[in-house]
């Protein structure tokens, strides 16, 4: 049923509500929205500006200030302001300890695969709320610039982004009120923005150059008869405009004698140290000199210093160009267009190396930190039905695949594949009488997939009993136009069925998202306190199992003594998972996964030395 509002702002009747295009970004947030003159535009409430830092800081009331008024915070109270926060969105704390330096705010340190939580005031709080409250900002802002409420939008997220990610930043929208009705990845927005492939006769191949604050992403799109194709992607998710304001922040520690870690202690001055850092980098953009004070440390800067200081982070992003365009198959001469993207590309030392890498001037007259939004309103007027002349394609940025005998990642969805898109392969059972088949589902490039990311697992249930070998199993993967997996496995001669769809392990169904609205936040540490005994459980529950199967299975392969210590390992791990201790739990799984590990090597070795037909699932 079509809704009819009125908008109060201009007057005029609106047969559908406005959807929005939101750049959520690492470092600055912004909407834009399909103006009445059909352009797109974007939103500056009450002269606030238009980009919003995605800065939150919790008062003492632990309320969230979100913003500018945030961003103040930085220095006077850096452990409850929170930045970055797309950083940890979707992440684990194993995915992110190893960059946890650049955080200034407390990261619940659990060297683990659980969804990482924020400390700040005396809450905890998940990735997923700290976006929400950003996004609350936005739809807030947007609501009253027009004057209208706000319901829908399309968000976008860099083209590296997971299937956890994608899946949390939908659930930050959902607990910010928004129905998100598209994830879109940023440079496929870009180039809408650009207006390249709105005319169908139009064929282009472009690079888009995206440098922002925290990440750095080039893709090489395909643009013909109104279609984006992303051929390739390539990048660094922890490469960005902050490197710079670091860098300089480093040098101007070591010109003033000052001993790094010394300072490292006083938050307040590294953080103002870091603000001072960043307004050079920006004064460096149009003029050849700064020079400021902070208390007696000396924040002198020229520009030909600063190029120095940046030139190897420079030059990786230009690396990164290379590799993209190898797997496109493709070389420069080849790229039609280079579209520049992200507040770090006005550095004019950063253009001129991406116009001397492709050989040509890159596109930048649209203001590379608005460009992302802009398309982002373009892509949900598309949706809106308005364009229904365009189709958008990406690619998956990493492969997807299932847990096969010894640990073994089998892919089923290659890296860089276009979605949508359908695969599917044929299994069989390793016992004799098997009447439930476990399936894992992973994501990453691996053989091993202990190595690799653990999206989601379920049991086929009700085989009926064959002997090892003679059931069929088809298990399709279908990802759609989102990014969001679907897994269906069936038995063939039975007929036997069960299909999920992936809400990857760190995403969060519907119901979580409610409950957490709901939940008292009071409960947060010893909800996850449990969370995670009830993770370790079962992860070294599976580990028995898997443990115990394999020694049965690979007995060929280990001498006596070998499968003697491991059973004494895997005996420790059960003894252990009955004291309902996590960190037992945990260090006891751990005991048994390093112990065993070169065995799952040598195995993999033998497996692979031994072309297998019609794999196993144990
Ligand atoms: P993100 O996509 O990560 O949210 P943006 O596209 O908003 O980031 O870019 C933010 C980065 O751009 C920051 O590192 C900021 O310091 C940098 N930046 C903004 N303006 C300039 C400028 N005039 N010169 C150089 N860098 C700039
Ligand atoms: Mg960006």
């Amino acid at each position: 049923m079509a809704k009819i509002s009125i908008n109060l702002a201009t007057g005029s009747f609106q047969k559908e509500e406005i959807i929005v295009g939101i750049d959520l970004g690492t470092t600055n947030s912004l909407v834009a929205f399909i103006n009445p003159d059909k352009n797109p535009q974007v939103i500056n409430d009450a002269g606030k500006g238009i980009l919003i830092p995605s800065v939150v800081y919790f008062n003492g009331q632990n309320e969230a200030v979100v913003g500018n008024e945030a961003k103040e915070y930085l220095t006077t109270d850096p452990s409850n302001t929170i930045f970055s926060v797309k950083r940890l969105l979707g992440r684990s704390y194993k995915d992110v300890a190893e960059h946890k330096d650049i955080f200034s705010y407390k990261i619940i340190d659990d060297d683990s695969d659980a969804l990482v939580k924020i400390h700040a005031g005396d809450r905890f709080y998940t990735p997923i709320e700290l976006s929400g409250e950003i996004l609350k900002e936005l739809k807030a802002r947007a609501e009253h610039a027009l004057k209208t409420p706000v319901n829908r939008a399309v968000i976008t997220v860099p083209a590296y982004f997971n299937d956890s990610q994608r899946q949390a930043t939908r659930d930050a929208g959902k607990l910010a009120g928004l129905d998100v009705m598209r994830i879109v990845n940023e440079p496929t927005a870009a180039s809408l923005a650009y207006g390249i492939g709105l005319d169908p006769s139009q064929q282009k191949t472009i690079a888009v150059y995206d440098l922002g604050g925290g990440t750095f992403d080039v893709s090489i799109l395909q643009i013909q008869n109104g279609i984006f194709e992303v051929l390739a992607t390539n990048g660094n998710t922890y490469l960005g405009g902050d490197d710079f304001d670091r860098a300089i922040l480093n040098y101007w520690l070591e010109k003033n004698n000052l001993d790094v870690a010394e300072v490292a202690q006083n938050n307040i001055l590294m953080q103002t140290l870091r603000l001072q850092a960043e307004a050079a980098k920006k004064a460096l953009s149009t003029q050849n000199l700064y020079n400021e004070q902070v208390g007696d440390i000396w924040c002198t800067l020229d520009k030909q210093t600063f190029e120095a200081l940046i030139s190897s982070k420079v030059e990786e992003t230009i690396t990164a160009c290379k590799n993209a365009l190898k797997d496109a198959d493709l070389s420069v001469s080849d790229i039609d267009e280079v579209i520049l993207v992200g507040g770090s590309t006005r550095t004019p030392y950063v253009k001129q190396a991406v116009e001397n890498f492709f050989g040509k001037k890159p596109q930048d007259n649209i203001n590379p930190d608005e460009v992302v939004a802009l398309g982002a309103a373009i892509q949900a007027d598309v949706l809106a039905g308005n364009r229904s002349d365009i189709l958008l394609l990406d690619v998956t940025p990493l492969s997807l695949g299932i847990e096969t005998m010894g640990g073994l990642m089998d892919v089923i969805i290659a890296r860089n594949s276009k979605v949508p898109t359908k695969a599917g392969r044929q299994y069989t059972t390793s016992i004799d009488g098997q009447v439930n088949m476990k399936i894992s589902v992973y994501q990453g490039e691996r053989d091993l997939v202990r190595e690799n990311r653990k999206l989601a697992e379920f049991d086929l249930k009700g085989i009926p009993a064959m002997p090892a070998g003679l059931p069929k199993v088809d298990i399709n993967f279908l990802l759609n136009a989102d990014g969001i997996l679907t897994v269906q496995a069936i038995e063939l001669r039975s007929g036997v069925k069960q299909e999920i769809e992936i809400t990857p392990s760190y995403g969060l169904s519907d119901d979580t998202v409610e409950k957490m609205l709901l939940d008292s936040i009071e409960h947060a540490k010893s909800d996850v306190e449990q969370r995670m005994l009830i993770e370790a459980r079962s992860e070294g529950e599976q580990l028995v199992y898997t443990a115990e199967g394999f020694i049965k299975k690979h007995a060929e392969h280990l001498t006596e003594a070998e499968i003697a210590e491991t059973v004494s390992y895997i005996e420790a791990l059960k003894t252990a998972l009955a004291t309902h201790e996590k960190d037992t739990i945990l260090k006891k799984a751990d005991d048994l996964n390093e112990f065993t590990r070169p065995f799952a090597e040598r195995v993999m070795d033998a497996a692979i030395s031994t072309a297998m037909k019609g794999k196993k699932i144990e």
